[in-house]
């Protein structure tokens, strides 16, 4: 069936809510993890984006506001942030899609009848109805093989749900490397600060054998603006000389996220982090020096996006990924995507969750969607007026590619 300016927008809708995602990088986790997977509405309210937004209002003390349970929390956050005045930001609206989308009446601004909804179910029918209510397929989760209280769920379980898969998160390893090598010590690795020869193998032995245990698809980290490579430091060292070989051995990428930085405000706790300008230069040194090594990559400031395509283009082994943290918001979305599309054609990711909270799933993604769609709308309309034919197959393959065949792509390359 042929695609033309009549029927376009109408078959990209249904593309779009028929799309199978594949969301490459969340905060989420299996069920089998207890706890450690967050949902309700609490969670939701209680969202490290929220704290920072409800704290522009407040004249409470952070010390008071943290020593509160979650539903206390939740309490002033919806009252200050909701009810005091219009829930404007993304991060607000996207409480009341997500709310909306499961059912509840948000009109009826009753928090109250919302915890009920969520008390009426267990954490596994939860996880199945966003699953299907967002479309997302598979979920990556960020495991963190220095975090006791998750490495005894991988020692304990044998299998996990199979649509949420593991992604090696390194962060302790690559920004604290004394407190990683007493880490690594308690759990069998000989690790030394001075990384020599010895402590290269075992650091590499760690990583093998927890990409092995979790069936990790990539190494990831979260770096500093500062995050420069190949200048001889500890962490360059040990990204060049412990990670690059075992990801290039096992053939996974490795994923950097450039640009948090970290505890400008650490009374605020999770929500204290900023934003700082990368160097691009890392990227182009990593991906020119290391051709048999992947690089998935995304930036956390909006001055790094036009250099960071750019670079994509010179690099097959590196694929950009998403519109990170404070970059979710739709116009920033959508001027990041047309810039991509304009730039790499159809070859990046435009968007991952980064979602904490699982009916975050709803609406991290059915926003992307609004604004991908817009983008792919204007780009298809584009090729029709030059004469361009396009068929629903073509179309569907192109939404797919996109929200997950992509990164499938890449991992299997
Ligand atoms: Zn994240």
């Amino acid at each position: 069936m042929l695609v033309n300016s009549g029927n376009l927008r109408e078959a990209l809708r249904e593309e779009l809510a028929a799309v199978k995602i594949t969301d490459i990088h969340t905060h989420l986790f299996a069920p089998e993890f207890g706890d450690l997977c967050l949902w309700g509405v609490d969670e939701l309210l209680t969202y490290h984006y929220l704290v920072a937004e409800f704290f522009r209002w407040t004249r409470m003390g952070y010390g008071e506001f943290f020593s509160l349970g979650k539903g206390a929390q939740a309490d002033l956050t919806w009252e200050e942030l909701f009810l005091n005045r219009s829930p404007m930001s993304e991060a607000q609206r996207g409480v009341l899609t997500a709310l909306n989308a499961l059912g509840l009446d948000v009109g009826a601004r009753d928090l109250k009848a919302y915890r009920a909804f969520f008390d009426g179910l267990s954490r596994e029918e939860f996880i199945d109805l966003v699953l299907e209510l967002s479309g997302v397929e598979c979920v990556v989760m960020t495991n963190d093989p220095f975090d006791l209280v998750e490495r005894k769920v991988w020692e304990s379980t044998t299998t996990i749900d199979s649509r949420f898969r593991g992604a090696l998160r390194v962060d302790v390893l690559l920004n604290d490397f004394p407190h990683a090598c007493r880490l690594m010590l308690e759990q069998g690795y000989e690790a030394e600060e001075s990384l020599g020869p010895k402590s290269i193998g075992e650091v590499q032995r760690f990583l093998r054998e927890w990409l092995e245990r979790i069936s990790g698809l990539y190494l990831a980290a979260s770096l500093p603006a500062g995050f420069r490579a190949g200048d001889g430091s500890v962490r360059a060292r040990l990204i060049e000389e412990c990670i690059l070989p075992v990801c290039e051995e096992a053939n996974v990428p490795l994923a950097l996220m450039i640009g948090a930085k970290r505890q400008v405000n650490p009374k605020l706790r999770l929500a204290g982090d900023s934003v700082g300008k990368g160097d691009i230069a890392a990227v182009e040194y990593l991906c020119a020096r290391y051709p048999q090594n992947k690089f998935l990559v995304t930036m956390l400031s909006r001055e790094n996006q036009h250099e960071l395509a750019i670079t994509a283009r010179k690099f097959p082994n590196l694929l950009i990924f998403g519109c990170w943290w404070f970059l979710n918001n739709p116009s920033l979305v959508e001027e990041i995507t047309r810039m991509r599309m304009e730039t790499l054609g159809l070859a990046f990711i435009p968007q991952h969750s980064d979602a904490r909270v699982v009916e975050q799933l709803i609406y991290k993604w059915k926003h992307a969607k609004e604004v991908v769609g817009k983008v792919l709308y204007d780009k298809y309309s584009d090729l029709l007026a030059a004469n361009w034919t396009l068929t629903r197959e073509e179309l569907a393959r192109d939404v797919q590619a996109l929200f997950g065949g992509n990164f499938w792509r890449f991992i299997k390359k």
